[in-house]
């Protein structure tokens, strides 16, 4: 990681949240968050050290009684307060993803629409909380189950989605009652520190909510914290198995979410302009750097032809420059190294005797850290371009026979975050959802990413823990669960009370 010790002027400091309070960090290391569409730095972000992830924890733990004593009903009026709030400010927190992240303003506004979905089904906490009761399991005895929040938790995020993963993390960590430590990633900072600036504005009590920016340093303080209960993590595959494996020989609870090679099958009876149109967007989109992005299109049969004709054309039309451009429709990528990766790979894909359809190195503006959209055909298994998870706009074309081949290059493949079928044949369709092996499917929708009330998560190399996140195993992770057996005398006690019964 390139690290700036003295940041110039112009440069924005972008600072620790712990406490309810910004803590300007005391490491003396910060690294640089960038333009990526001007290609210039605009901010210095602090790197924590691990006095400084101790401090959080502290911060956390100490608001971690009061915040799981609240009443669910208070709770929840919160959570109501935190939705309006963030609705209002949301395209704030977009502006804040397009300056750092690079992509369009309205996939900005998209992306905390999404999240603010999660938050939304977090506002029915009291029901999300509720446990079992089982009376007379024996004579006089009952039995009932409770959830009870962890303590203090962590979520560890990746550059992609600044806004919507963290929100993914905290909003059923709170809503369970736990208090948290967010780590977002270092390359966007900004949005994580609007979010704790609006949770305090909504109500929420200072600790509750705590920011520490870093690197691996804190990664590690955070993994290795004897206080911390349980880690959430979002990001690339061998981080992921990292975390997951570090966080859990540390004995603590962890999902992590890792890194994809998306498949999408198009079958010889698809619309081909509705499935031309479906991997246009959903490989392009946020310039391919979304984890769910369309990455291979596995053509069946005659499909092969017309297909690529159909996206060949539409490509000339995706509009490629500054997120802020109301125009543009495709932003930059996050950084210059990121940006010449991915670029490498059409030399390598040329090199592995893939053909090179559209060159995204032709058409894209000169400034900033931009590709244009890319297309390679005849991209088969054993390939780098095929196997690597490239991240950028970079589609390839691999073709297949039949539907068999199909389904086995996307169940062969070490990942399984999402895949898609098109096709006109509900029978087809229906034997693919049965057979497949990935953990987000879609049916004539390229981008299956789940609606809040469902969990998001891939299997294989695509997640390592046993819960997916948010939806209802987002609370199964944010809580444990504790069961009473429980026999009573006969209470002989009662008292008058004409008042209205109350739940606060
Ligand atoms: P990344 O793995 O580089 O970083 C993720 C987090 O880990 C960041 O907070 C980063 O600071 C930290 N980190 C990086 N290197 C580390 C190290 N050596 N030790 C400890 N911590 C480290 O991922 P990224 O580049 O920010 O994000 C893109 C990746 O995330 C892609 O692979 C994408 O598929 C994946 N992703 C997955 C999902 C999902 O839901 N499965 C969602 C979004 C993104």
């Amino acid at each position: 990681m390139t690290e700036t010790i003295d940041a110039p002027a112009a440069v924005k400091p972008i600072n620790h949240w712990i406490a309810g309070s910004r803590y300007a960090g005391q490491s003396g290391r910060t690294s640089p968050v960038y333009n990526p569409a001007a290609g210039v730095q605009t901010g210095a972000v602090d790197l924590a050290s691990v006095e400084e992830v101790d401090r959080a924890v502290q911060s956390a733990k100490a608001a971690f009684p009061a915040w799981r004593s609240l009443s669910l009903g208070r709770r929840a009026e919160l959570f109501f307060a935190i939705r309006e709030l963030f609705h209002a400010r949301r395209e704030e927190l977009a502006h804040h993803l397009t300056a750092e992240h690079g992509k369009v303003f309205s996939d900005a506004v998209g992306e905390v629409t999404r999240g603010l979905e999660v938050i939304e089904f977090c506002c029915g906490l009291p029901h999300l909380l509720k446990g079992d009761m089982t009376e007379q399991a024996s004579t006089d005895l009952d039995v009932y189950s409770i959830r009870q929040p962890l303590g203090v938790v962590a979520g560890i995020t990746p550059f992609n989605f600044p806004a919507m993963v963290p929100m993914w993390m905290w909003a059923p960590a709170i809503a369970c009652g736990n208090t948290f430590v967010l780590k977002p990633s270092e390359k966007d900072p900004s949005a994580s520190y609007l979010t704790a600036e609006l949770l305090k504005e909504a109500g929420l009590p200072d600790g509750v909510f705590n920011v520490v920016h870093g690197d691996k340093v804190a990664v590690d303080a955070i993994l290795e914290h004897p206080d911390i209960a349980a880690v959430s993590f979002v990001g690339s595959t061998p981080i992921a198995k990292y975390v997951y494996e570090t966080a859990t020989r540390h004995g603590k609870r962890c999902q992590a979410l890792g890194g994809a090679k998306n498949h999408m099958i198009v079958l010889p009876d698809a619309d081909i302009d509705m499935a031309a149109d479906a991997a246009v967007s959903a490989a392009y989109g946020s310039a391919g750097e979304r984890c769910m992005a369309v990455s291979l299109l596995v053509a069946v049969g005659d499909s092969a032809e017309p297909l690529i004709d159909a996206i060949k054309q539409r490509i000339p039309n995706v509009k490629v420059g500054d997120g802020m451009d109301a125009a543009s429709e495709m932003g930059p990528l996050i950084t210059r190294e990121h940006r010449d990766k991915v670029a490498s790979y059409i030399e390598t894909g040329r090199d592995e005797g893939a053909e090179i359809v559209v060159d995204g190195r032709d058409s894209c503006p000169a400034d900033g850290f931009f590709l244009g959209a890319t297309l390679m055909d005849n991209v088969t298994p054993g390939m780098k371009t095929y196997e690597d998870e490239i991240f950028g706009p970079v589609l390839g074309v691999t073709r297949v026979g039949t539907y068999e081949e199909a389904v086995k290059l996307v169940n062969d493949n070490p990942y399984g975050n999402g895949t898609a079928i098109f096709t006109r044949d509900g029978g087809a369709a229906r034997r693919f959802q049965f057979e497949v092996e990935a953990g987000m499917v879609g049916i004539n929708v390229p981008v299956p990413v789940p609606v809040a009330y469902y969990s998001f998560g891939g299997w294989n190399n695509s997640l390592f823990g046993d819960r997916h996140i948010y939806g209802p195993e987002g609370i199964d992770f944010f809580t444990r669960s504790k069961v009473v057996t429980a026999r009573w005398p006969d209470p002989a006690t009662s008292s008058i009370d004409l008042g209205f019964p109350q739940t606060r």
